[in-house]
């Protein structure tokens, strides 16, 4: 079957069909990153939605909305090899209403780790994706958890709002060398990309240790080693629920979270690691 382009609602309805229906919301400037979650959207549905909007909500003033990647007809085609069955590309104008007035709080937890260098951006996401929810009305939807903080707010937004929808997390893609994919990678240059390397290296050596403090200082002094080319703007040890540091004496599934300015591009990465296993 074809690949339908729905811009609008009503195109999302002509292109409905009978099964469950599974989305998978993206900025574009697709990579192997979104290929698997697509694919784990295509083994899980019927039809597979893949969105494709860079959400100008969820940037701030200073950020790069406007030299943000658009590469779409590349995307279609990935699309394409993917056996996606629609791609919802709307146009900002139609989403957005100049006169709207209601949008969706992220509540305290948007407002730590990566929500206090970026305020307002996880009500920018949490407000796109149910717009989206609310258009395709999937009966599951996919995200990575490259973006932990996100994934954890979604599946809270899910929950605090009932939304009957499934949330898939699906694991980070990574370089052979560990560097998570991201659509902003294109923007290293080549120094910037020997230190962006650092971010991974970082999170597997504090993983490898037991305690908290152990597992932030082995981390640290990582991202120390990389100099002055690495901008660190937090190295988080996280509750993944909550986004709430985690003490001494803590047990269970934990988040190890950073960001850092590499050049001009800045740069999140995670990994999920268990304290104190019985
Ligand atoms: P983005 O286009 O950056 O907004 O990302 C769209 C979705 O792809 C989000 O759910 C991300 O978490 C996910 N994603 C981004 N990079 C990766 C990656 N390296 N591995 C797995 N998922 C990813």
């Amino acid at each position: 079957m074809d690949l339908i382009v729905a811009r609008g609602r009503d195109d999302l309805v002509k292109a409905r069909r009978a099964g469950t229906v599974a989305l998978v919301p993206t900025m574009g400037a697709l990579h192997e990153g979104h290929r698997s979650l697509i694919r784990q959207a295509r083994v899980r549905a019927d039809q597979v939605v893949v969105s494709i909007f860079v959400n100008p909500l969820q940037f701030g003033p200073n950020e790069d909305f406007s030299r943000y990647p658009r590469t779409f007809d590349a995307d279609l085609e990935v699309c394409r090899e993917e056996g996606v069955d629609v791609v919802f590309h709307p146009a900002a104008d139609d989403l957005y209403a100049a006169d709207r007035q209601v949008s969706v709080s992220a509540g305290e937890m948007g407002r730590v780790v990566e929500g206090a260098f970026r305020p307002g951006h996880f009500d920018g996401v949490l407000t796109i994706v149910l717009k989206l929810f609310n258009l395709v009305q999937p009966d599951l939807a996919v995200f990575g958890q490259k973006d932990a903080q996100q994934l954890a707010l979604i599946r809270r937004m899910v929950a605090d709002l009932d939304l009957p929808i499934e949330i898939l997390g699906a694991p980070t893609v990574r370089e052979p060398d560990g560097l998570a994919l991201s659509s902003r990678n294109r923007y290293l240059s080549d120094g910037d990309r020997q230190v962006a390397v650092t971010l991974s290296r970082a999170l597997r050596a504090g993983a490898a240790r037991f305690t908290p403090a152990e597992i932030r200082q082995t981390a640290r002094a990582v991202l120390d080693e990389a100099g002055p080319g690495l901008d660190l703007d937090y190295l988080a040890l996280v509750d993944p629920a909550t986004f709430a540091e985690v003490s001494e004496g803590y047990e269970g599934l934990a988040v190890l979270a950073v960001a850092a300015k590499v050049g001009s591009t800045r740069l999140i990465d995670n990994v999920t690691l268990t304290l104190n296993p019985a």
